[in-house]
């Protein structure tokens, strides 16, 4: 049986789907059953109307997360509507629970204009400790994030765009450490202007880099200030340069961040980039280059970095968002803002810099997992991401001002790595 079929016969075996709900009190006798419901439950209802905050103590919200798509930029598969979309976001909750403990409702929402979407999605702030927007199509997905964040006093976090942002962001700081060169300095030159791309520009301007540094293409070439077809996500990252064309705007590049379709960059583009070039050819499941392609291109070092699982570097979400979750949830945060993005980057670019343990280079084939170019960002299944980056959050959550509660930084470590 080939992929697909293995597939559909893991969906559908009974119980079909991924995910179910259990108990976690006791449910054995009438006084337990009077505890849970009426009328015993009426004490922690009142509790929570006379302080909101006690829904943390009493319910599950705390641990709570609403994985909320309307299927509109599901990955490879584009805009397959709300019901199709639900295996993905089952299998959103599977990563969320393996990796971080973190329960998640997935809700598809059959709604595609961005007030009625934040309207439904706002209106279950009440349910969950954080919202997870997920596979939402740009630009839509801008102006959706931005307004629920305005509007609710939950972490709202768009993983398509952030935990990109952040990962590569991690890889970023610690490729720019190896070819020993500042954020501040590099070019950087983005192919693809969507979701994934306008918020990794964001937040690489966030760890330092120069807006004006950055040139940003999407599928009619360059983004230069005079170009009237753009949207205002993409104004943004207008540029005033000579460039018109990608292969142009990457000649003496100190970075290419590809965020766009596989197989668009040449080797003789890599060849015209700056010295010790960095390349993050991230589109699925082909990148913009190939790994071998892009090394072999020159004689020096070239820090490359892919989506896929096969190759030294691989930018997988997986890496940030059950952790990041954590840290916030944890510290019973009202956002993710830049100060906890900022934080979840950094422990990940630190975490690299760290010996692996022997059960981390096991589980990866016995591959060498040493800081240098071909490991500038940990693995997923490496478990002590959780401990690094959750805290890191949570630190920064409470640093920030954006955290419901104080944590003892010492205890919660210690738990989390219990
Ligand atoms: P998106 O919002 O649809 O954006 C795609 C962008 O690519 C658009 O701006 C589009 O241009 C541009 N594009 C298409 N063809 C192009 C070309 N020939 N040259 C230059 N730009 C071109 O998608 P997204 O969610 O940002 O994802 C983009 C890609 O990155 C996908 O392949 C996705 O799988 C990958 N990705 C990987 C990771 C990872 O962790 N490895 C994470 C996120 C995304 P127009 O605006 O002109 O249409
Ligand atoms: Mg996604």
């Amino acid at each position: 049986m080939g992929l697909d079929d293995d597939a559909r016969e893991y969906h559908r075996e009974d119980p079909p789907g991924k995910i179910e709900i259990s108990t976690t009190k006791p449910t054995n006798t009438q006084r337990d059953l009077s505890l849970a419901y009426s009328p015993g439950v009426a004490a922690p209802c009142r509790d929570i109307d006379e302080d909101l905050e006690k829904a943390y103590e009493y319910t599950a919200k705390g641990n709570l997360v609403g994985v909320v798509s309307n299927g509109s930029a599901v990955l490879g598969l584009g805009d397959i509507g709300a019901q199709a979309s639900k295996p993905v976001m089952e299998g959103k909750g599977v990563l969320f629970k393996r990796f971080a403990d973190i329960d998640v409702f997935d809700i598809e929402l059959d709604l595609n204009e961005v007030g009625e979407f934040v309207d439904a999605t706002a209106a279950m702030e009440p349910t969950f400790g954080g919202i997870n927007l997920e596979d939402i199509k740009a630009p839509e997905c801008f102006e959706i994030e931005e307004q629920l964040r305005e509007r609710v006093s939950i972490p709202v976090f768009h993983d398509d765009q952030h935990g990109t942002a952040i990962i590569s962001g991690a890889a970023l700081i610690n490729a720019a450490d190896i070819v020993d060169k500042d954020i501040e300095d590099l070019s950087i030159v983005f192919s693809g202007a969507g979701a994934s791309a306008i918020a990794s520009a964001r937040f690489y301007v966030s760890l330092g880099a120069r807006k004006e540094n950055i040139v940003m293409c999407d599928s009619d070439g360059v983004i230069t200030t005079d170009r009237d077809d753009v949207n205002e996500y993409k104004r943004e990252f207008a540029n005033d340069v000579e460039a018109d064309t990608l292969a142009e705007a990457m000649e003496g590049a100190d970075v290419f961040v590809g965020l766009s379709v596989g197989g668009i960059v040449s080797q003789e583009m890599v060849r015209s980039m700056a010295e010790d070039p960095i390349i993050f050819a991230m589109a699925n499941p082909d990148p913009e280059i190939g790994y071998e392609e892009a090394k072999e291109a020159r004689d020096d070092t070239v820090i490359m970095a892919t989506g896929r699982s096969d190759y030294p570097n691989q930018v997988n979400n997986v890496l940030g968002f059950p952790f990041i979750f954590r840290g916030a949830l944890d510290a019973r945060a009202t956002e993710i803002n830049e100060e906890m993005k900022r934080a979840a980057a950094h422990a990940l670019a630190d975490l690299a810099k760290q010996d692996v343990p022997d059960a981390v280079v096991k589980a990866y084939g016995d591959q060498p997992l040493q800081f240098g170019p071909d490991y500038v960002i940990p693995k997923p299944l490496d478990p002590r991401v959780l401990f690094k980056v959750a805290p890191a959050v949570a630190r920064a959550a409470i640093n920030s001002g954006s955290a419901r509660t104080d944590l003892d930084m010492q205890a919660y470590e210690e738990r989390l790595e219990a």
